[in-house]
């Protein structure tokens, strides 16, 4: 499981400045959580003593996301096209093609589909971010930002909601979770999902079950790019097969489509959905090279045009049918 906020040297200045008790450290490299002081204390992991609403898998090797169900779902997306290209639109294309081209159209497509189907579980099963909740709030440096701070009485007196901190020489006004008990580094937030604080946090994706945040995010990218490429390549090699029926048969291209039903599905399938995940690969994109993240305030709101992509727009559906089944 990630570090514990000691752990992350650059961030040391956001976490409280009381070294934490030796009962209360996590060792994010074991990922023990002792009590030293107890005779009869029981080693337990962090993750059994997690707070989010993560689930975890192999002793805590695995985080996914409250949803992870729904990885299900998109796997199922996945897959179903391409079984389907490669039972019926493939054979023709083996046949046509001389020299065993066909066979190569086949196995590109299936290592395709296993480097979208490896990037999609490295998305989803990896830490994206998490801080580590604290135990306690933390001591009150006496920062020099303290506006309002309506959750006063609950949450600590002495505790500005907001601080004032030095990046790269330049002041950062970063806020307090109340949740965490911690002040959020910059560009970071906490998921209403997993109930965590992540960095750099982009959205909370429910076709991978999972917050997109520092950890994961470029696995996220290469996810949404591969499979880009696999729509593009399925998409390509169906009208390849309908313009050899066209030729074979001597007939239009409506003809051709109901020969080969099939292609006529796939080519409007990867249509689509080339279309979601191209924009989102142009998008992201588009923020790295501005050095932006999409954020979104809350999963219903429609929404900033930033990220009003029909990835993020597909996101909302999804969370829209979820609420409503
Ligand atoms: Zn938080
Ligand atoms: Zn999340």
């Amino acid at each position: 499981m990630g570090g514990g906020e000691k752990m992350r040297g650059g961030e040391k200045m956001y976490s409280t400045s009381t070294p934490m008790p030796t009962h209360q450290l996590s060792d994010s490299n074991r990922g023990i959580m002792g009590n030293h002081n107890d005779n009869n204390a029981r080693n337990l992991r962090v993750y059994q003593t997690w707070k989010g609403s993560n689930i975890f898998c192999f002793g805590g090797r695995l985080v996914f996301g409250p949803d992870v169900r729904s990885l299900f779902l998109t796997i199922f997306l996945i897959m179903i096209p391409v079984i389907l290209f490669c039972a019926f639109v493939s054979q023709r294309l083996i046949n046509d093609f001389q020299h065993q081209l066909g066979y190569y159209v086949v196995v590109i497509c299936v290592i395709l589909t296993a480097n979208v189907i490896i990037l999609l579980f490295l998305t989803s099963a990896r830490d994206p971010g998490i801080i580590p909740r604290n135990l306690h709030p933390p001591e009150d440096e006496g920062s020099s930002i303290s506006v309002d701070w309506p959750g006063s009485q609950v949450a600590g007196p002495s505790l500005p909601p907001t601080k004032d901190v030095m990046v790269n020489g330049m002041v950062v006004k970063v806020k307090y979770c109340q949740t965490c008990l911690l002040y959020r580094p910059p560009r970071c937030s906490h998921c209403s999902i997993c109930n965590n604080c992540v960095e750099r946090f982009d959205h909370h994706c429910p076709w991978v079950g999972q917050c997109i945040g520092k950890r994961n995010y470029r696995f996220f990218f290469m996810f949404v790019s591969s499979t880009t490429m696999l729509c593009l390549y399925v998409l390509a090699f169906c009208w390849v097969n309908i313009r050899k029926i066209m030729d074979t048969y001597h007939c239009n291209m409506w003809t051709a489509f109901l020969k080969s039903p099939v292609s006529g599905i796939l080519i409007l399938y990867t249509f689509i959905c080339a279309w979601f995940v191209g924009g989102l690969t142009a998008f992201h994109l588009y923020l790295i090279f501005t050095n932006q993240v999409a954020i979104f305030s809350s999963p219903l709101s429609l929404c900033c045009s930033k990220s009003f992509t029909p990835h993020y727009a597909a996101c909302k559906l999804f969370y829209f049918f979820a609420d409503n089944i």
